[in-house]
């Protein structure tokens, strides 16, 4: 094995742009052949239920939660390294996180926007900003997932500071510590999409995040690691606008392949981590 790629898409802003991902995102993905989870906000969903229940007749997408209305489970303080500017601020930026009253009830409407439109309810949720250890620190709100069936989680995509990028080091695994060996978390890893690492890196004109990707990749195959990758919709209302993102899909995921990484959808990588771990209690 060299290493997987667990793709996953936020489409979470309800208007034009997350219309435009339902049909030039699903061509991109299935020009490409690999399999990818779209993260949607129950209010996108419920906006625009015939679009993506098309999208779901495709094999390779599999659509899961990012909460009804995209609010913050847990709050975020983001330490501004030195000399940096970060969301217009030079020291720190907060965003508070919600109470875990709205959480519980968001929650529940968004299992409900999914059982009416799709039929089934969601296994697996992104934490929108997503925050330093997940859960892990906040037995609560993993008190609150587990009763609504949620199994995998995407929350843990910060670092120490509250910024990015999240190391390789940090990989997918059970909130066994927390007293809940069933709810799998499989971060958010590196930076959270093009517009992040710009606004971390602060890179040269010329650069392109492309082959910042593709050193993350070499790694990826070379210590056989999984690498949870986000992307958003935005601004992918036109097809020029979604060639923004989606050449570098393009790009990586050939790349990628070329190194023999595989591309899972996260139920799929669920399934494999739980049967691992019955296996290794066996
Ligand atoms: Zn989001």
């Amino acid at each position: 094995m060299a290493g997987t790629i667990l793709f996953g898409i936020d489409v979470e802003t309800a208007n034009e742009n997350a219309v435009g991902f339902t049909r030039h995102g699903l061509e991109t993905f299935e020009e490409l052949g690999v399999p990818v989870t779209w993260y949607v906000t129950g209010k996108t969903l419920e906006r625009y239920p015939d679009a993506f229940r098309a999208a779901e007749e495709s094999d390779l997408v599999e659509l899961q939660a990012h909460t009804y209305d995209h609010i913050l489970l847990k709050t975020i303080l983001v330490e501004v390294p030195e000399g940096q500017v970060v969301h217009d601020s030079t020291d720190f930026f907060m965003k508070q996180g919600a109470s875990l009253e709205e959480i519980a009830s968001d929650l529940e409407r968004c299992q409900g926007v999914f059982e009416r439109v799709l039929g089934r309810r969601a296994t697996a949720l992104t934490g929108p900003w997503c925050y330093y250890r997940g859960l892990g620190d906040r037995p609560d709100i993993l008190e609150i997932v587990d009763r609504l069936g949620f199994r995998a989680l995407r929350t843990f995509g910060r670092d120490e500071r509250d910024g990015q990028p999240v190391p390789l080091r940090w990989q997918p695994r059970f909130y066994r510590v927390q007293g809940f060996p069933h709810i799998l978390e499989i971060l958010i890893h590196d930076y959270q999409d093009d517009f992040y690492w710009r606004e971390f890196v602060k890179p040269a004109p010329d650069a392109r995040y492309v082959d910042h990707l593709k050193e993350v990749a070499d790694r990826v195959a070379a210590e056989d690691r999984v690498w949870s990758l986000c992307s958003h919709d935005h601004g992918c209302a036109t097809r020029e606008g979604f060639e923004q993102k989606g050449e570098w899909y393009r790009e990586i995921v050939r790349y990628a392949q070329d190194l023999g990484i595989r591309f899972l959808p996260i139920t799929a990588y669920y399934d494999e981590m739980a049967a691992q771990k019955a296996g290794n209690a066996g």
